[in-house]
């Protein structure tokens, strides 16, 4: 009998180790509490015509690659037509001054970073793999045999989510208390529709202010040009801000345009919140052969590549069934 393993969440960790664990012959499958598979690959779809259902990425702006691996995965993806190459130069915004700076080619897609996950869990449903959005996980036992989800039993389980999520469902008080310690930064994320063309930058970086961190042209970013922009708040903004955040939808999209100058009328917006945004790099717990914690706060750039690459290891943590 194949090993029964469960991944508990399906973003990017959680899809990349249910793909190593398949080429182990493991019989996988994937829960997740959202109603969306993704986690942090969030987006949003505008409402109002002409751009009814067109997606806007709210939640990981982006991403850049820096090892081979993960560069096989993106050419892909880049194969199927999932994603682009976006610009390598972004705008600065430093107390009211403008320059450029120029780094690693960002990465994006035509239909929201989410439907990268969409397209690998689809492949993976090709070999046999389960996956179920909208089961939510309350508790995981670990025991010296076997491992207990929710009282299903299985051979290894994979927590594929940030480890204060983990600690909520782990039954082990040891590891609770340690994976507790992570630090993780919120972000309140929101977007806007105007009726005239956005400015010419794919994307600002707001240095030094109180309110914002980012703001992106979401039609450079997605290719159609459309006048939609994303604005990312500071870690401190959104920290004090997680409730009622309807509230400051306002306040945030009023920097922006000052920021980017924009007159025209705003036709749609909207804001979201993420609690767990962003980790501060976290030590990697010890933890029974069979069970594995992953995701991108094992690095010290966490980002899209490393819930994939720390996807990629899951076989070093699952000692039990490999
Ligand atoms: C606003 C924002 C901007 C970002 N910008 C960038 C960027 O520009 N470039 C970049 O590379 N990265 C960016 N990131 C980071 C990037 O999104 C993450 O590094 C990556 O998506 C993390 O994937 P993950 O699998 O580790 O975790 P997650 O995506 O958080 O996945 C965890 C999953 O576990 C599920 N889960 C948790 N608890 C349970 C439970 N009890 N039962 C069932 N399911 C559960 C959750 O629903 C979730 O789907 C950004 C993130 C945010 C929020």
């Amino acid at each position: 009998m194949p090993p029964k393993v469960a991944v508990i969440g399906s973003g990017v960790s959680g899809i990349s180790a249910a793909q190593k664990l398949i080429e182990k012959n493991c019989a996988v499958t994937i829960f997740d509490q959202g109603i969306n598979p993704g986690g942090r690959l969030g987006i949003r779809s505008l409402r109002n015509p002409p751009f009814v259902n067109r997606p806007v990425d709210v939640g990981a702006a982006y991403f850049t690659i820096s090892d081979e691996l993960f560069k096989k995965k993106v050419a892909e993806w880049q194969t199927n037509k999932l994603v682009h190459e976006w610009t390598d130069t972004f705008h600065i915004f430093d107390d009211y001054e403008i320059t450029t700076t120029t780094g690693p080619m960002r990465y994006a897609t035509k239909e929201g970073l989410r439907s990268l996950a969409r397209f690998e869990l689809a492949n993976l449903a090709t070999k046999g793999v389960q996956h179920f959005q909208e089961r939510k996980i309350s508790l995981v036992v670990v025991n010296d045999k076997n491992v207990l989800v929710d009282e299903e039993v299985f051979d290894a389980v994979v927590l594929a989510m940030p480890g204060l999520q983990a600690a909520k469902i782990i039954s082990d008080q040891e590891l609770v208390n340690q994976l507790s310690k992570q630090i993780w930064k919120p972000i309140l994320s929101t977007w806007f529709v105007i009726d005239s063309d956005t400015p010419k930058y794919d994307a600002m970086f707001v240095n030094n202010h109180e309110v914002i961190s980012l703001i992106v042209n979401d039609g450079k970013r997605r290719g159609d040009n459309a006048p939609v922009v994303n604005v990312l708040t500071t870690h401190n903004y959104a920290k004090s801000r997680l409730e009622n955040i309807n509230n400051y939808l306002d306040e945030i999209v009023d920097h922006a345009i000052e920021i980017w100058n924009i007159q025209s009328e705003i036709l749609e917006k909207g804001i979201t919140r993420w609690s767990l945004a962003q980790p501060e790099t976290a030590t990697r717990v010890e933890t029974p052969e069979r069970l594995a914690i992953i995701g991108d706060a094992y690095s010290n750039k966490p980002r899209i590549e490393s819930a994939w690459l720390d996807g990629q290891a899951v076989l070093t943590q699952l000692l039990a069934i490999v």
